[in-house]
């Protein structure tokens, strides 16, 4: 048996002895009895409203404030359109990572780079990538393409149908984009696709959405197109879906290499073999001789693409930047790759197909999303270019940072100081341990630490989220 399912066989064995059979039947089925705490039918955000959930969380009185503070209160307007059952806001640690030097397409700048997170060691691992990378000379970013899909589904009687269907629907596109652009100012129909699944036809209306992440403008779009269809196809379809779950929304998919779902941007640096010794403490070659057992540790997990943890600058930035944090699913997927150059240095670039990012819509006004967006420069109308560059930009300072640690043997090292606070009580001394040839940019950073460390703490040159 495998272990997963002997895991399986012992649990329920577990539940049995304790419960009996009986037992395990009742603590199983479905259950009627009057709920004790009900909510208001109501879910909009009112003060009345918001005093009534409140009542129901009876005992929790004291979390109240912790919520529903006054600097929340006193923005809770801002809030009615993002949040439904609204009770107050969450707080999430922001620090700052960079500057990170970005040469991109659209971004120019050396950004510091705001991440919302409550994993120990990622901002430090972030923020020495970012600085190698800027000591580099920065990086270079590329948007390569851009577009977010709506999906909907007709099924008919037969494959008679479907070519009538599919003959008629492929001589649209432009009557579609008529239809599409009198539900939005900023959203453009720019393709469609077909595929034929048996009696199945699935449309692929694909946009581009302005400085907006888009997934509402493609949806209410795509809804206009969708009951255009309905109402004058030729042939009735016996059911019609709006989305057929085939864009890949909120999923990683295989076919974001050969596609896009948001902005496309690629990304490289080259460090120095020198950079690399003295900032990261292993070598270009070391590097890239794990970059290769990595690739293959990929491969072996059946991973989409080869990265080491995207996720992590692009959930810690969406959180901080207003952004959807649930497409970090679909956009934390790509390939990071190294390589020796000539001259001995090291070559690392990434690729991500998939940023669902914007500037303008979702959350990017709420007030301390806001905030993060302007700590970038990149809030409001003609940004969301530059920022898709700085989501790929920061997930090659992350990277890198990452492989050191690993290359280095530093990467449990670093969490054990900075996560569980042992070592020099999680202190950085960055003035000890700090590369001789960073110490004139790093003198501004050095934090204070009075703490004796039993264990030299994780300095700047040895973090890996
Ligand atoms: P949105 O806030 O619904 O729409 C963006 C708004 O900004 C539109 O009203 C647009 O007007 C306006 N706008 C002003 N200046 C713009 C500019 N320069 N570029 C683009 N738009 C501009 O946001 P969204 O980006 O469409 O959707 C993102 C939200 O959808 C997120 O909150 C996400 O959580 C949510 N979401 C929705 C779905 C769904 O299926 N509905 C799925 C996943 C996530 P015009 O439209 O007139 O141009």
């Amino acid at each position: 048996m495998a272990n997963s399912d002997r895991n399986v066989a012992r649990y329920l064995d577990d539940l049995v002895k304790e419960q009996g059979p009986d037992g395990v039947d009742e603590r199983l089925a479905p259950k009627f009895h009057p709920l004790s705490r009900r909510l208001p039918r109501n879910l909009k955000l009112l003060d009345n409203l918001i005093e009534r959930r409140w009542g129901v969380l009876e005992g929790l009185e004291p979390h109240r404030t912790t919520l529903l503070d006054p600097q929340t209160q006193a923005d809770q307007e801002r809030y009615a359109h993002n949040i439904e059952n609204f009770i107050g806001t969450v707080k999430v640690p922001v620090g700052l990572a960079g500057p990170l030097r970005i040469n991109g397409l659209f971004a120019q700048d050396d950004y510091l780079i705001p991440l919302a997170t409550t994993e120990a060691a990622l901002v430090a691992s972030y923020h020495r990538g970012a600085q190698l990378i800027t000591r580099a000379g920065g990086c270079s970013t590329l948007l390569l393409d851009e577009g977010v899909s709506r999906t909907p589904a007709f099924a008919f009687d037969n494959l008679r149908d479907v070519s009538e269907f599919v003959a008629w629907v492929v001589t649209q596109q432009e009557y579609f984009s008529e239809v599409a652009q009198s539900t939005t100012r900023h959203g453009k129909l720019v393709e469609m696709r077909f595929s034929v699944e048996g009696n199945h036809v699935y449309l692929n209306f694909k946009y581009h959405t302005g400085d907006a992440a888009g997934q509402n403008m493609v949806t209410l779009a795509t809804e206009a197109i969708f009951a255009t269809i309905v109402a004058e196809s030729p042939v009735l379809p016996r059911h019609a879906y709006l989305e057929a779950n085939m864009s890949g929304d909120k999923k990683a998919s295989a076919q974001s290499f050969q596609t896009v779902r948001g902005k496309k941007v690629t990304a490289e640096v080259v460090l120095s073999d020198e950079l690399v010794r003295k900032g990261l403490h292993t070598t270009p070659k070391e590097m890239v001789k794990y970059g290769r057992v990595a690739i293959s540790g990929s491969m072996l997990s059946g991973a989409m693409g080869v990265q080491g943890h995207y996720a992590n600058a692009l959930a810690a930035l969406y959180i901080a930047c207003g952004q959807d944090a649930a497409c970090v699913s679909e956009s934390a997927v790509g390939i990071s790759r190294m390589e020796v150059t000539d001259d001995g240095d090291l070559y690392t670039s990434v690729t991500l197909p998939n940023l669902i990012v914007g500037t303008v819509g979702g959350g990017t006004g709420l007030p301390s999303q806001r905030a993060c967006l302007d700590i970038l420069g990149l809030a409001g109308n003609g940004k969301a270019k530059a920022f898709a560059e700085v989501c790929a930009a920061i997930a090659l300072a992350g990277e890198i940072s990452l492989i050191a640690a690993i290359c280095s043997g530093h990467f449990a090292r670093a969490h054990r100081s900075l996560a569980r606070g042992r070592g020099g009580n999680g202190a950085i001394n960055l003035r000890d341990q700090r590369p001789d040839d960073l110490s004139d940019d790093l003198e501004s950073d050095t934090p204070a630490t009075d703490a004796p460390a039993t264990e030299a703490p994780a300095t700047e040159a040895e973090v890996g989220a």
